[in-house]
């Protein structure tokens, strides 16, 4: 008699804990189906638990401005059901003109958003200095985008993954997956199958698809002791997007956000080095002093903690969503840079609906990870940084 050994088998499969993959499991067990997470870590432990939590419309493409606006309406709508460790702050963000250059970009940005049913309201210097006391004087003055918000990403996706196992799903950690094929997901020894896999392995997804052309972009963040009511927005340089749009370059921008607490978070820096998480005091110090050109009394306040954490990049800055067709059963919901805490609820939805076979909310074909199934001589590829002394 020969004995065949039992393979568990699952509706779907989640590979990782971040806050992309504590969103899928949610939304594909509300569809009904018994959903297993594999997270080799701890949730949260990855890019999610150093984001920043801004809950934000970019509009640096028409697919991330579809994508950032379904996500922040789904984020309003879920707001009330929100328990308090989460700290969903409904702040909304000021973009920052410096002068009457970008001023025009203000504005140009109050259209694009009034084409899309996007609120934002164009301050003069007076009122900006008004809501933002702490702002040096001489700004030119801002856009007031009052849907944007602010959540804590590690509490959000407890959050999910708490909805998720009461609807039945079960979450595994310390429980990493070497390989993932047809239908399958290999742990070791252990062979688990299931009819939906979806690879939410945030920067690590090409370690399980190697095709995908995702890279680890490190990041700074250091936060401020308690002073409430400091900043009462999330205050972002309009500079910013050039700054997330430099993939061959180390940059940084201003970007403050008050937290629940009364403290504040400094941002933020990007760099191409691969998974270096040495701490380049250089770095920092560009950072915190572009900081202190919009508000001067950050440079005498006390940082008392920083950290770093690696965004997931897309060399089209994009990220990918939706069916791996070489491979049975895969989908990808990962790449998300510096967005994923604000997109984790679209993809998550634009995942189940495909998966279920419905039509997602906004057309999803921008992000479809087939574009990367075949070389493509005129694809963007990334130019790693590498840090010269003169840094
Ligand atoms: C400094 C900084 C600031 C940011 N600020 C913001 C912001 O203000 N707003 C915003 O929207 N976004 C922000 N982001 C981006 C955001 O944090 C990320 O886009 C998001 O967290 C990505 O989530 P993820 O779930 O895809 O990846 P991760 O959080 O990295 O999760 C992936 C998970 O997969 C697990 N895993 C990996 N490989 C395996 C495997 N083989 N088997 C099992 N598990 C595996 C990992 O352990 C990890 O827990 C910021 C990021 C950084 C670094």
């Amino acid at each position: 008699m020969t004995c065949v050994a039992s393979v568990e088998h699952h509706d779907a499969i989640v590979v990782g804990a971040g806050i992309i993959g504590a969103a899928c499991a949610h939304a594909l067990t509300r569809d009904g189906l018994r959903v297993l997470v594999l997270e080799a870590g701890s949730p949260a432990s990855g890019a999610t638990s150093a984001g920043m939590g801004h809950l934000v419309v970019l509009d640096d493409s028409p697919a991330q401005l579809a994508l950032t606006a379904l996500a922040t309406t789904i984020w309003r709508a879920v707001a009330s059901e929100l328990p308090l460790e989460v700290e969903h702050d409904p702040c909304g963000t000021i973009w920052i003109a410096a002068d009457e250059s970008e001023l025009e970009l203000v504005h140009a940005k109050h259209r694009l958003f009034a084409q899309h049913d996007i609120a934002s309201e164009v301050l003069g210097p007076l009122e900006l200095a008004g809501l933002e006391p702490n702002l040096r004087p001489g700004l030119a003055g801002g856009l007031l985008v009052p849907g944007d918000g602010v959540v804590n990403p590690p509490q959000a996706t407890r959050w999910l993954l708490e909805r998720a196992r009461a609807a039945g799903a079960t979450v595994r950690e310390g429980h990493r997956v070497d390989r993932i094929g047809a239908n399958t997901v290999h742990c070791g020894d252990e062979v688990l199958r299931a009819d939906v896999i979806v690879c939410a392995a945030g920067a690590e997804t090409p370690r399980l698809v190697p095709e995908l052309p995702i890279v680890p972009r490190k990041g700074y963040l250091t936060i401020t002791d308690r002073h409430p009511g400091f900043v009462r927005h999330q205050l972002v340089e309009l500079g910013y997007l050039a700054h997330a749009h430099t993939m061959s370059a180390a940059s940084v921008a201003f970007n403050v956000q008050p937290r629940a607490g009364g403290q504040v978070i400094v941002g933020s820096s990007r760099e191409l080095v691969g998974w270096d998480a040495s701490v380049d005091e250089r770095m920092l110090a560009r950072m915190l002093a572009r900081a202190a050109e919009f508000i001067p009394s950050l440079a005498s306040m006390q940082m008392v903690r920083r950290w770093i954490g690696f965004r997931p990049a897309t060399p089209d800055k994009l990220p990918l969503i939706g069916a791996w067709p070489a491979t049975a059963g895969l989908w990808i919901a990962a790449g998300h840079e510096g967005l994923g805490i604000t997109t984790s609820l679209a993809t998550a939805q634009i995942v189940a609906d495909l998966v279920a076979g419905r039509e997602p909310p906004i057309d999803a074909s921008a992000f479809a990870p087939a574009r990367y199934t075949s070389p493509d001589p005129h694809r963007a590829t990334f130019a790693p940084h590498r840090p010269t002394s003169a840094q």
